[in-house]
């Protein structure tokens, strides 16, 4: 079967390159995975998506479906098996390949990958069951409802910092719980946790259990590391936010198209910030091509969402990218 664009991701990048794709007259087909929807799907009240001052997250996962659905996009719960990209000149017509979970073949002239990213757990039963019951891996989406609320952030990288201090802002008090003695993240971020007075650091020591039955009422801690014969430690609180990485789903890409060194999905854009960072950017390195921003080491390939941007990582951010994506893919169709 020969389609003019596949989207593989159904999650909120995924759906809204389908929907600019489709109303573009390009019925798209999108492999949303089984199950479908992304990290949407694990959240509960959506209270930061522009222009829904509230949504569940698996509300606006479906409304986003059928308003791709209504202008011609093909949606199937299927998950991709295995990937061919032809890397050609930028604008020659190529047909890419997809093999979905069921053996079936299909092709396409231009191929988003918004396959997204899952964030790491601690891997606790108590974790898992009080999952959207006080635990959590999104302080943005979450912090809100911890208003004088007692909270703990486990990990010690930029992102457990970050959402340590963005929780300050609601909860009475931030526990940072730590398996190290010292931290990974940036400098200035460990200056402003250290200072805050409503931040208290638990080092050397990691989450035994997260206790509560309906939602989160405390955690026991052990230690771990140095002074490993502290005794275990049980704390009173409401909220447990997980912060300890996230690892983006491009297995089925490596080798095909160029990836960072975490997997993310390099696109012309993080290229260009990636060599910026490292050297400086000289134009003359660049094989990615700087008219469509979203196209990654292939042509007629495109990046969006998270498994492309490991810094903003928000439902809304994800949905624009999905958006640039299908109108570079729309451009590039129009020009092959
Ligand atoms: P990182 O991989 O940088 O940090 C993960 C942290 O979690 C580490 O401290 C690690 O411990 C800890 N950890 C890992 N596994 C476990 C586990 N099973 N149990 C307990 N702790 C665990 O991930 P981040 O998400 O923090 O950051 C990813 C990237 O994004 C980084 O490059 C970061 O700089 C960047 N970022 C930048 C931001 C900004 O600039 N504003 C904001 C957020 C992220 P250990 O230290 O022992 O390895």
């Amino acid at each position: 079967m020969k389609y003019n664009a596949i989207i593989i991701g159904g999650g909120a990048a995924g759906l809204s390159a389908a929907l600019y794709l489709a109303r573009a007259g390009l019925a798209p087909l999108i492999f949303a995975g089984s199950p479908p929807g992304g990290q949407l799907m694990l959240t509960s009240e959506v209270e930061n998506f522009p222009g829904r001052e509230s949504i569940l997250g698996g509300e606006l996962i479906d409304v986003m479906r059928k308003q791709a659905q209504k202008f011609g996009g093909i949606i199937v719960d299927e998950n991709v098996k295995s990937v061919g990209l032809v890397g050609a000149g930028r604008d020659l017509p190529v047909q890419h390949t997809i093999e979905s979970a069921s053996g079936k073949i299909y092709q396409t002239k231009a191929l988003i990958i918004a396959t997204g990213a899952k964030a790491l757990w601690m891997g606790l039963d108590s974790e898992t069951r009080l999952r959207g019951k006080g635990v959590s891996a999104c302080a943005t989406c979450d912090a809100f409802f911890f208003k004088n609320k007692i909270v703990a952030v486990i990990g010690g990288g930029d992102s457990a910092l970050e959402e340590a201090l963005t929780l300050t802002k609601f909860a009475s008090k931030v526990y940072i719980v730590h398996r190290r003695a010292e931290f990974k993240a940036s400098k200035i971020m460990q200056k402003r946790v250290f200072e805050h007075e409503k931040i208290e650091i638990i080092w050397n020591s990691a989450i035994e259990e997260i206790i509560g039955e309906k939602k989160v009422e405390g955690m026991r801690i052990k230690a771990v590391g140095v002074g490993r014969d502290r005794p275990v430690q049980e704390i009173k609180l409401n909220g447990v936010f997980v912060a300890i990485g996230h690892r983006p789903d491009t297995d089925l890409f490596k080798g095909q198209i160029e990836l960072d060194q975490k997997g993310y999905v390099l696109t012309t854009t993080m290229y260009a910030l990636e060599k910026l960072k490292a050297e400086g950017l000289k134009l003359k390195d660049m094989k990615f091509d700087v008219g469509y921003q979203t196209m990654t080491s292939v042509g007629g390939v495109f990046g969006a969402g998270d498994c492309v941007d490991h810094v903003y990582k928000q439902a809304s951010t994800a949905a624009g990218m999905g958006v640039q994506a299908a109108l570079d893919a729309e451009r590039y169709l129009e020009k092959i």
